[in-house]
């Protein structure tokens, strides 16, 4: 909307929302597009773009792109990712199509690339959902290979560092804060690396379907057993190809709590902007406990049916990466907190 528009509804006394809700879907299509979280999603998303500018499917654009950051050595992706509290690195991935199809595996072990597991479990079975010593077999069965149980050079390293404290707290990415202890894990390591960037992509391709994906080691440094948001439809990932899509990144206990990703369509489909829409599912989670709400980060990125796109998080330092055919720009989110 340009400042002339907001000035003459302004004037006639509108709120937001009635301007949300005057420009929802008036826009020219802006398609293909994907978009994705953190910074770590430029790389994602050319990757992405190579079956989207094709004229390929979504669904595609999403599995490729995950499985690029899956092949690298990250600190939040795939099986160069950070261990949970017993050293043992754990993945959960999940995908949602055009259709409403969605497959998603958790507590995954020794398996390279999560996310097409996940796809398998969505086209090969009637389930939505695998986890642990199951989806593994389901995996193997499926012709994917079993994986040395090594840690990335990376991930000994700050295991080794973050057992010499060996405290928990849920605080992840709260820029230029560094913070030890509590439940989970710092925020920050002591190099200034962030403790978690799961990776969720969302994509529209010529033909204007939608889907998306999220891929992660999970929080880390969590108990053993712990599922977060990611692989969980609804909570990390949702996709209704009539309205939206969204993904988040951050605590997932907070976003499981309000089925934050559905809850941010279910905003897009009442006509809030997409950014609109993840600002009122962090004011959810906010507004249940404010003071516990400056100790975490939550970020919800979402894109809608005429590819306008948007994010929010409690805290300042969620970013996003999107690639159309005349964008490749990292995008700030805005916050609740400062
Ligand atoms: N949402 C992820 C989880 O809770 C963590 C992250 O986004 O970094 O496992």
């Amino acid at each position: 909307m340009n400042r002339k528009h907001f000035l003459k509804i302004s004037s006639l006394g509108l709120s937001a929302l009635t301007i949300d809700k005057v420009n929802a879907f008036s826009v020219a299509p802006n398609m293909p597009i994907v978009i994705s979280t953190w910074d770590s999603g430029m790389a994602v998303n050319e990757a992405a773009w190579t079956v989207l500018e094709k004229g390929g499917r979504a669904l595609d654009a999403i599995e490729k792109g995950a499985i690029s950051i899956e092949n690298k050595i990250d600190c939040c992706v795939g099986l160069g990712g950070y261990p949970d509290r017993d050293g043992i690195v754990t993945l959960d991935a999940c995908v949602m199509d055009e259709h409403s199809n969605c497959g998603a595996v958790a507590g995954l072990e020794d398996i390279k690339h999560p996310i097409s597991v996940a796809r398998k479990v969505m086209e090969n079975t009637p389930h939505v959902l695998l986890v642990g010593n199951g989806a593994q077999q389901f995996a193997l069965e499926n012709g994917f290979g079993k994986e040395p149980k090594v840690l990335s050079k990376d991930a000994q390293k700050a295991y080794e560092e973050w057992l010499k404290k060996n405290d928990y707290k849920p605080e992840v990415n709260i820029e230029n804060k560094k913070v030890f202890g509590g439940p989970f894990a710092p925020a920050f390591f002591d190099d200034g690396t962030p403790n978690h960037d799961t990776m969720g992509l969302l994509a529209m391709d010529k033909k204007g379907n939608m889907s998306g994906g999220v891929t992660t080691s999970g929080m880390a440094f969590k108990v053993h057993g712990r599922v977060g948001d990611s692989p969980v439809i609804g909570a990390g990932l949702f996709v209704d190809n009539e309205i939206g899509c969204a993904t988040s990144s951050g605590v997932g206990e907070e976003v499981i709590r309000i089925c934050g990703t559905h809850l941010v369509v279910e905003f897009m489909r009442q006509g809030y902007s997409p950014e609109n829409a993840c600002r009122k599912a962090v004011e959810r989670i906010v507004n249940r406990d404010k003071v516990k709400a400056k100790t975490l980060q939550v970020g919800f990125l979402a894109m809608n049916k005429k590819g306008e796109h948007g994010a929010y998080a409690i805290q300042k330092g969620f970013v996003y990466s999107l690639k159309t055919a005349t964008e490749n720009n990292i995008v700030a989110a805005k916050y609740n907190i400062g």
